[in-house]
Formats: C-alpha cells, sequence, structure tokens
C-alpha cells in the first residue's frame, strides 16, 4: 500500500471524476430533461444501496460475464466478514429490491433510477471507474408493446436533448433453448477456425461464445460476419415477439437496423436486446444498452416474472451534449448585493431574504481573507457572478432608505442606474425581470432588462 506523505497533495481515485461547478448546470439539464421524460411514461423512481451483497451481481448477472470477471470492486466488511460490491449496474439491485419488497403484488411496475456505477476498467476517453447511468426497468410486463415503448422513451430523451446523432440498433437474443441450439454450432464453427480467434475468444470458446460476436476486433470481423446468425434459431413465439417490436417501431417512425450480432454483455437478457450507438465518440460509442431479461426475477428466487430495461451512460451522453455546441453557462443568480458599512450589510441580509421570497436568486457579497472589500472589488464580483442586477447599499442610501439598483447587462449610464425606496426593491426588480429562457426554467440565467 502507498503512504501518502503529510505535506503531499491527496488526489482522487483515478477514472472517478469530480463533477465540478461549471459542468453542474450541464447534468442538472440532462437530469431533469430525464426526468420529465420517465414521468411522462408513468415511470417511477427507485433508489437502491450504492453496495449490494456480492452475490447479487455473481448470480444475477453471471459469473462469465467481463463485469463479473474483471470489473468489480468488491471487498470483505472487515466488521462481520460480508463479501460486498459497489454497484457495477444496478438492474441486478433493483430486482433484488423489487422483490424483497413485493413490488408486483399489485401488478408490472415500471421503474427508473440514476446515479454512480463502479467499474474497474482502464480508465479512457467515456471510460471511467466511477460513472453514472440513468436506467429504467419494466418488471412484470409480457408482450412486445413494452419494449417499443421503452426504446421509443429513448427516442423522445434524445430530441428533447437536443441529440440527433443517435442510431438505434436492434436484435433479438431468443429463450435459452434457442440460443442453446445456437451456441452448440456457434462452438463448432469457431473451433475449425481456431487459428483466426484472438486469446480472448479462445479463452471464451466454451464459457461465453456468444460474446465473441460482440469482439471489436478488427482481425476477427469477417470471421464472426460468417458465423451461424441466432435469428434463424428464433422459434415461433420469439419471433412473433421480434416481429411485435419491430411493428410498433415503424408504425411510429422510428428507424433501426437489424444487427444480428448484438448481444448483451450480461446473462440474463433473453429476446429483445438493443444498444443506442453515436459515431461521434470513437469506440465508446454506445450511449444506451437495454432489453428483455425474463429469467432474472426467477434466478433471484422469485416467482417467473417478465422484465425489460435499459441503461444509458450518463457521461457519454454530456459528451454529446457539448458536441452539439450549445451553451450551458447559466448565471449564478440574478441579483448581487452590494454594500458597505455594518448598517448596510444588515439591511442587505433583510433585503436578500426578502429578494429570494419573491423567487429570485440572491448571492449576497461575504467577506473573504482579504477584508470585506472596497465597492469597486464588490461590483468586479457582481459582474463576474453573471447576475443581471447589482443592488447596492452604502451609507448614502441607508441614510436615504433608499438602495441602487444598477442593470450589469446594459452599459448606458443614462438609464442603468436607479435610485429606489428600500420597500420598493422587490416590485422595481421583479417589474424589470423576465425570465423565459428557451428551457423553461424560471429566472435560469436569462434575464431581459425592460427599461
Ligand atoms: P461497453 O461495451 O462500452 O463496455 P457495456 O456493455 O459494459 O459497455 P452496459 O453495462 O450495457 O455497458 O452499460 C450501459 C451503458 O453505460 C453503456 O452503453 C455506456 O454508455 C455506459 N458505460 C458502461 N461502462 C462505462 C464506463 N466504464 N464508463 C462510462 N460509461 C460506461
Ligand atoms: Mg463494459
Amino acid at each position: 500500500m502507498s503512504e501518502i506523505k503529510k505535506t503531499e497533495k491527496i488526489l482522487g481515485v483515478k477514472g472517478m471524476n469530480d463533477i465540478l461547478p461549471a459542468d453542474a448546470p450541464l447534468w442538472e439539464l440532462f437530469e431533469n430533461t430525464v426526468h420529465t421524460v420517465l414521468k411522462s411514461y408513468g415511470f417511477q423512481q427507485i433508489r437502491t444501496p450504492i453496495v449490494e451483497p456480492t452475490a447479487v451481481f455473481s448470480r444475477g448477472l453471471g459469473a462469465v460475464t467481463d463485469i463479473v470477471e474483471k470489473e468489480m470492486y468488491s471487498f470483505v466488511d472487515s466488521m462481520n466478514g460480508d463479501e460486498l460490491t459497489l454497484r457495477p449496474e444496478s438492474t441486478a439491485g433493483v430486482v433484488r429490491a423489487a422483490l424483497e419488497h413485493n413490488l408486483t403484488y399489485d401488478g408490472p411496475k415500471r421503474l427508473w433510477y440514476q446515479g454512480p456505477m463502479f467499474r474497474h476498467e482502464r480508465p479512457q476517453r467515456g471510460r471511467y471507474r466511477q460513472f453514472h447511468q440513468v436506467g429504467a426497468e419494466a418488471i412484470g410486463f409480457t408482450g412486445p408493446d413494452i419494449d417499443a415503448e421503452m426504446i421509443m422513451l429513448c427516442q423522445r430523451l434524445w430530441d428533447d436533448l437536443g441529440l440527433a446523432d443517435i442510431r438505434l440498433e436492434l436484435n433479438s437474443i431468443g429463450d435459452a433453448a434457442e440460443r442453446r441450439l445456437h451456441r452448440a454450432d456457434l462452438i463448432a464453427y469457431f473451433s475449425e477456425h481456431l487459428a483466426l480467434l484472438d486469446a480472448d475468444a479462445q479463452r471464451r470458446l466454451h464459457t461465453n461464445p456468444l460474446r465473441i460476436l460482440d469482439t471489436k476486433n478488427p482481425a476477427m470481423q469477417e470471421l464472426v460476419n460468417n458465423a451461424p446468425k441466432l435469428l434463424d434459431y428464433l422459434g415461433e413465439e420469439s419471433r412473433a415477439h421480434f416481429e411485435g417490436v419491430q411493428a410498433i417501431l415503424r408504425h411510429n417512425s422510428i428507424p433501426f437496423t437489424i444487427n444480428p450480432r448484438l448481444v448483451r454483455g450480461m446473462d440474463y437478457y433473453n429476446r429483445t436486446v438493443f444498444e443506442w450507438v453515436t459515431d461521434q465518440l470513437g469506440s465508446q460509442g454506445t450511449v444506451c444498452g437495454g432489453g428483455r431479461y425474463d429469467p432474472l426475477v426467477e434466478i433471484f428466487g422469485g416467482k417467473p416474472t417478465p422484465a425489460v430495461g435499459f441503461a444509458m451512460g450518463v457521461e457519454r451522453l454530456l459528451e454529446l451534449m457539448k458536441a452539439s455546441g450549445e451553451q450551458f453557462a447559466p448565471n449564478q443568480c440574478d441579483v448581487y448585493l452590494v454594500h458597505q458599512g455594518q448598517p448596510a450589510q444588515m439591511q442587505a441580509f433583510v433585503l436578500g431574504e426578502r429578494l429570494r421570497d419573491a423567487g429570485l436568486d440572491v448571492v449576497l457579497h461575504c467577506a473573504s481573507t482579504s477584508g470585506q472589500g472596497s465597492f469597486k472589488s464588490q461590483m468586479k464580483r457582481a459582474d463576474a457572478s453573471g447576475a443581471a442586477f447589482a443592488v447596492i447599499l452604502g451609507e448614502d442610501e441607508i441614510a436615504r432608505g433608499a438602495a441602487t439598483v444598477k442593470h450589469l447587462r446594459d452599459a448606458d449610464p443614462a438609464h442603468n442606474q436607479h435610485s429606489v425606496a428600500l420597500e420598493a426593491v422587490v416590485d422595481h426588480l421583479i417589474d424589470h425581470i423576465v425570465g423565459n429562457d428557451e428551457h423553461g426554467h424560471e429566472h435560469a440565467g436569462h434575464i431581459h432588462y425592460h427599461p
């Protein structure tokens, strides 16, 4: 274990990022948009712990998946010896919770979650050790209708976020019996071409051959392109289900391509699988993945209960939003309160509360290590805050029972400054502020002044 010297700076964990104030507005915009869209489809939020018993994942995701084999942050609780893991994904935890609290006793449930996930991967662009997902799980629904609904929900979200460059890939991986037949043929096919398999594929040949189809190794593309296709092994019911999903998508003009090689990393998937992909993020181009996982509830010891879900990678979507060029830099506040002298400071506190009562965002100038700050330095801060107005309380103002209201975004000294009686300051500002930014937030940093 490496020790940190007392005088050395302590840095954060590699691959686990701080989200700084400059990025916070973008996160908020994303989260608010997601919440609105999920709510508009009747999804209800569920919040499960970040730590689960390791068995939730080793049983739920399957022992030979990438995540369980090598990506989990697992540890033994030193207090009681329990084996625990930082969640690498949320589906298993949500299903665990749904069963534990018998959530589907009165019918199927549309659930969603958000939060940090943890995977021990090599950090790189779009791939972190702590990253964030928003996901949804519809538990207890059988038909292709809910699969299509969830896909359409994603499409609506991309539209609302202004992301045009995300396309849908769709596949069906059938049920366990269909996959068994295909698997036997797949192993036979790859065995005939053993020399063409890379080390990873050779390792997976008898454990998880389906995942070989997912390889990113360019040298193996032709081999996997010609491999037996799972789609050709689907029985009547799986085929009808897949057709059903496609029919709804077509009817609603949701474009998609069928990618017969699309499989998902986890063991629990069956039938419909899908990914939303972009070309703008290099090799980390999948922004959302999902599918049906009918067997999972039973794997956790519950009654057979069909389900479908998806999870999106928030960091990758935010990168896309940034690339789209829109500016997300709202102001820190509407009003910056500048004051000089103790009576003015007292008055500034009172006025600040009244302005907040009226719904305005207010920053009250506070002393720093360099002191209270001259009038000039306070005005500099006011400017930097992005506020539309500075409200100034000096000794003169207090003597007059008034405040000086200065419009900071108006350079014309002829009308950018007014003396306003203290009782009238709130009304004066409300009269002059119209909050109507394009995202529909009140006063969210787009304030217009009408002198
Ligand atoms: P990949 O093939 O990129 O490793 P995955 O199949 O492991 O993805 P899922 O488990 O399906 O990913 O997670 C859903 C989404 O979460 C991904 O499509 C991606 O957008 C995001 N994601 C997964 N792992 C990471 C990570 N380490 N850092 C950032 N985002 C991630
Ligand atoms: Mg992965």
